[in-house]
């Protein structure tokens, strides 16, 4: 009777282990189907031993015999079904897929199984009764137990291979359920008429549910694993995107600067206006790829906020100056409201502050045709922190109000009947956003669909009283555009980018000299004197950060003007070259306007 207690209580289990699994939403693997296929075949086994039991208690005599045979012979096939359904599990969840080869293993294993089944209905089998208890001996469970030790062995090897992975949490459970199956086994054999194996192998998909099987704890791992890949194929996007960029601007380097000497060395008015068209063309382009090369470093976390002191007037001189030049003769009147007890001198990031500023001032002049746009500051003191309240408001097409929300997302672009003549990238907002927010600020927008906008951004910056500031270099004191004489040596890895230099430095009459790549440039400074040198960053081998430090370090009289030349040229970088021990920065393509400036501030004698 106590083979009936344990297995009343193995159907108890069995079944509620059914509902749980059933009644839950589960990860569509192979192994999930396979464990499900186990529980089905465990509750039919102890479903069928009960009933062997109940008619051996009541009725073990020749009328019972044929059925009891057959119902023997049925438990017996469940001993070969579990243990092939197991060792298919273990195979998967090592494995995930087949080996390859004419039959797929789950092929093999059902062949293996109907084979062994069928050869285990042809052998003898003796029922044998002890006081209303029935046993079973004879070759038939002979040969099923030695199928089913042969799939736990193969279980234990697949195991014992993957060792490393034996001791995760997957791996661990399956091994102690490979030693508790032998040990129902041994008993089984010891005492033939004690009928543990069915209630052992429930028990086991009970502990396999707990632990490895459960559809929760599966169905967060596959989400986990989801979000990693899609969190890898984010990061493998946005590296892409990021080095396009960069390539990108390599010819276009090319383009800009033979366009500019075209405009300068050509007389026929239709060539000069082609020129200007494919100049400003790629200035678009330009825009578009900065805003790619931007988004995709905030993404990545590899820009930062660099805090210096600066200058508020100068820093809005600048921006009204730009405002003004990119709203040419759009009949837009440009107001400023500046509040009076701003600052001058404050701490923080200016050149971000610049490029949010950039940002909405150059989308009101975009989206608007006539009226107003109005670049407002306020600021609101406390001790030594000033809280900048910057508004660029406009009288333009407005936001629908149900896009409101999209217009932070990056390449979000709106409303695309009216701005479908307007270019954009749909990426200056969602930069403008992410700078705000690691600036500790805040963005927010009012707009009326088909009256105005506007953009409000809350920042704090540090009140500083006599600063040091290094006074900028300024272009009004350049007396001349000529430096006959002055020696200028650009190392650059590509020789086209050799050759743009060449030209865009061309007017300035300098003496110009070229070397491919780190190493030339290494071996020309070492024999020769430079007045400047520009040097390209982004080179295969050697860097231009690791060739200025192997010069400052192997030559001690280095002392020339070094300019970084990179087509990385997101905003920020100036600092980060500053830092590498470059005197200044040059971004590709080269603007004329920069280059006069660097050569001004180098070369000029002072
Ligand atoms: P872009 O201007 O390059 O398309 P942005 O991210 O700067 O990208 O702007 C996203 C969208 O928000 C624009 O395409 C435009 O539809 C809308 N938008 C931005 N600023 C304004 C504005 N001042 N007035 C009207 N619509 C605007």
């Amino acid at each position: 009777m106590s083979n009936l207690y344990f297995l009343i209580s193995g159907l108890f289990c069995i079944v509620l282990n059914l509902v749980l699994f059933f009644s839950k939403e589960r990860v569509d693997t192979k192994e999930t189907k396979i464990y499900g296929y186990m529980l089905i075949s465990s509750f039919l086994d102890v479903l069928l031993v009960i009933a062997e039991i109940s008619i051996c208690y009541h009725n073990f005599s020749e009328d019972t015999f044929l059925l009891l045979t057959i119902l023997n012979k049925i438990d017996l096939i469940h001993y070969i079904v579990w243990p092939s359904l197991l060792f298919l599990y273990v195979y998967y969840i090592t494995y995930k897929e087949n080996i390859k080869g004419y039959l797929s293993i789950k092929n093999k294993v059902i062949l293996t199984g109907i084979l062994s089944a069928f050869i285990e209905i042809f052998l003898p089998i003796k029922l044998i009764s002890q006081d209303g208890v029935m046993g079973i001996t004879g070759y038939a469970p002979s040969f099923v137990y030695i199928v089913a030790l042969l799939y736990i062995l193969g279980i234990m090897a697949i195991l014992l291979k993957n060792l490393k992975k034996i001791f995760s949490r997957k791996y661990a459970p399956l091994l102690v359920l490979c030693v508790l199956i032998v040990v129902a086994a041994i008993v089984r054999a010891v005492n033939p008429t004690l009928i543990i194996i069915p209630s052992a192998l429930v028990y086991i998909d009970l502990i396999m549910f707990h632990t490895i099987e459960n559809p929760d704890v599966k169905l967060i791992e596959e989400l986990n694993l989801a979000r990693e890949r899609a969190d890898r194929a984010n990061r493998a996007k946005t590296e892409f995107l990021s080095n396009m960029s960069h390539e990108i601007r390599t010819p276009l380097n090319a383009i800009v600067g033979f366009s500019n000497s075209l405009l300068d060395d050509v007389e026929n008015e239709k060539a000069r206006d082609d020129a200007k068209y494919i100049i400003n063309a790629s200035e678009n382009l330009l825009e578009i790829v900065n805003g790619i090369l931007d988004i995709s470093k905030i993404e990545a976390n590899k820009i930062e906020i660099v805090n210096k002191n600066y200058n508020m007037e100068e820093v809005l001189d600048n921006l009204v100056a730009l405002s003004k030049a990119r709203l040419g003769d759009k009949p837009i009147e440009f107001r400023t409201n500046f509040s009076e007890d701003m600052p001058k001198y404050m701490y923080g990031d200016s050149s971000r502050i610049k490029q949010i500023c950039v940002n909405l001032l150059t989308n009101s002049i975009k989206y608007t045709k006539e009226g107003y746009i109005e670049f407002k500051i306020d600021s609101v003191i406390k001790g030594d922190v000033c809280r900048l309240i910057l508004s660029v408001e406009d009288t333009g097409i407005g936001i629908k109000e149900e896009d409101i929300d999209k217009l932070f997302e990056k390449f979000g672009r709106l409303d695309l009947e009216k701005n479908i003549s307007i270019e954009g990238s749909g990426l200056g907002l969602a930069i403008t956003k992410k700078l705000v927010e690691m600036m500790g600020g805040k963005i927010v927008v009012q707009s009326e669909y088909g009256k105005g906008s506007k953009f409000t951004v809350a920042l704090d910056q540090s009140i500083v009283d006599a600063p040091e500031i290094k006074e900028e270099f300024d272009i009004s004191t350049i007396v001349k555009h000529e430096y006959p004489g002055k020696k200028l040596l650009v190392v650059d890895d590509n020789k086209l980018n050799l050759k743009v230099a060449e030209k865009v430095l061309e007017p300035f009459q300098v003496i110009v000299e070229t070397a491919n790549g780190g190493d030339e440039g290494i071996e020309k400074i070492k024999n020769a004197e430079y007045d400047l040198i520009l040097l390209d960053d982004m080179m295969p081998g050697k860097t231009g950060v690791e060739t200025l430090k192997e010069l400052k370090s192997t030559m001690e009289t280095f002392k020339t003007p070094t300019i970084a030349l990179t087509a990385n040229a997101i905003s920020g970088m100036r600092e980060k070259y500053l830092v590498d021990g470059f005197d200044d920065y040059l971004a590709k393509p080269i603007e004329k306007d920069e280059l006069k400036r660097i050569l001004g501030k180098y070369l000029q004698d002072r």
